[in-house]
Parts: structure tokens; sequence; C-alpha cells
């Protein structure tokens, strides 16, 4: 089985979550909607909502490390800390197309020999 044979969807329960991270070419875009969404998330006013979370006119602010502020990370998982709030790029990324990501073979080799560690014992 070849990467292009697979669902690419499948990737995500083995990518570290690379749409999480604030990587060259790629800006997470929230709208007035998604920021509304995260206040009342956190019972907050939009304009605090605006000053704690957003960066510039409209995008997260991330770490050092360029993860979005709300990545839960452990030692074995990473997750949204804002799931039921995650503004719609999230929700909606990669659109039902092959996760643009997956072709960047730098972050590409990192996740595929899981993908098919997992897929040969199942
Ligand atoms: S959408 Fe792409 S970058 Fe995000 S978790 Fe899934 S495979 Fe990884
Ligand atoms: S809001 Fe959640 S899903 Fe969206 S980038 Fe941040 S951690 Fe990832």
């Amino acid at each position: 089985m070849t990467e292009m044979e697979l669902d690419y969807r499948a990737y995500c329960n083995y990518c570290p979550g690379f749409c999480c991270y604030r990587l060259e070419g790629s800006t997470l875009y929230l709208d007035a909607v998604d920021i509304n969404r995260l206040a009342r998330h956190f019972n907050i006013s939009d304009g605090e909502a605006r000053r704690r979370f957003i960066e510039g006119r409209n995008t997260f602010k991330v770490r050092s490390d360029g993860s979005c502020i709300f990545l839960l990370k452990g030692k074995s998982y990473q997750r949204c800390g804002v799931h039921a709030a995650r503004p719609r790029q999230c929700r909606e990324f990669p659109y039902d197309q092959p996760c643009p990501y997956l072709h960047r073979q730098d972050l590409l080799a990192k996740i595929f020999p899981k993908v098919k560690a997992d897929l040969a014992v199942n």
C-alpha cells in the first residue's frame, strides 16, 4: 500500500497535529464568529477574548515553539483545549482534501512509519 492509497483523514490519528502549529506558509485566521464562540466558552466579552487570545487582527497567539495556546500537550497525546469552541478553520481543515501538510516530506516522514506499523498489525 502506498501512502496515496490511504484515507488521509486517518493520518490525524498519528499526526502530532501540525495544523495546531504556526508553520511557515500557514496561518489560522479567526473571524468575529470564532472570537464570539471563544468568548462565550470562557464567559468573557469578545474584547477580552481578543486581548487574551488574538495576535494582530485575527490570528491566535502561539507559544515559543509555535503551538497554538490552546493545544494541550501531554507525554503521549496532544489535544485541543477548546474543542467545543474551536474556530471554523480548525473544524473544517483539511476540508475533505488531502491534508496539505502531508505533502511536506519533512513532516510526513515523521508520521508515515507509524501509520504503516499500525496497519501491519491490524
Ligand atoms: S489535519 Fe493534517 S496536520 Fe492536522 S492533524 Fe490531521 S493530518 Fe495532521
Ligand atoms: S484551537 Fe484547538 S484545533 Fe485550533 S489550532 Fe488551537 S489547539 Fe488546534
